[in-house]
């Protein structure tokens, strides 16, 4: 009711002696409003890659965000450009990948530094196989709640 925020009424104020705003001559410029920070949007695709029962996922890597969850292919970009970035991702694993062009669902994620802004596409490998590496396994479908999904990844499962 006194010290009120750009208008205090410092000669009403029985901590007027003690104020250290006051004597500096700041009672109006306090407390300073921080401007929140907006955090970044990454577009993301993702493609949920098919075969019979199966899905491929991959495990990201042991240290950063979600740090050695599963996730679906994905690859940061919008549209025909996302796609083509989880192609040449599944390229570099010697698989080729042939996604639907129309998405089946979005969805967003809110961390503390950023935004993923996710779109989902099917698709499957037309050629090509994974290796003996640990980090990008065929999963059953019917298997997909024991997996530790990495965040916003486990509900894909219910959009596919
Ligand atoms: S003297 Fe200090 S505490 Fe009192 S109203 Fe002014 S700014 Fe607020």
């Amino acid at each position: 009711m006194v010290c009120i925020p750009k208008h205090p009424r410092c000669p009403d104020c029985p901590l007027q002696g003690l104020c250290l705003a006051h004597r500096a001559g700041k009672e109006c410029d306090l407390p300073i409003r921080l401007v929140k920070k907006k955090s970044p949007v990454e577009e993301i695709t993702v493609v949920v890659v098919r075969h019979g029962d199966q899905w491929l996922v991959h495990r990201r890597p042991p240290k950063g965000l979600l740090a050695s969850m599963w996730e679906f292919p994905n690859a940061l970009g919008k549209g025909k450009e996302g796609i083509a970035a989880v192609r040449q991702l599944l390229a570099q694993k010697g698989l080729t990948l042939a996604a639907d062009d129309q998405p089946v669902g979005s969805l967003k994620s809110v961390f503390s530094h950023k935004t993923w802004q996710m779109t989902v596409y099917e698709g499957c490998i037309t050629q090509g196989k994974i290796g003996e590496e640990e980090d990008w396994q065929w999963i059953d479908c019917k298997d997909y709640a024991s997996l530790p999904w990495a965040g916003p990844h486990g509900k894909i499962t219910a959009m596919v």
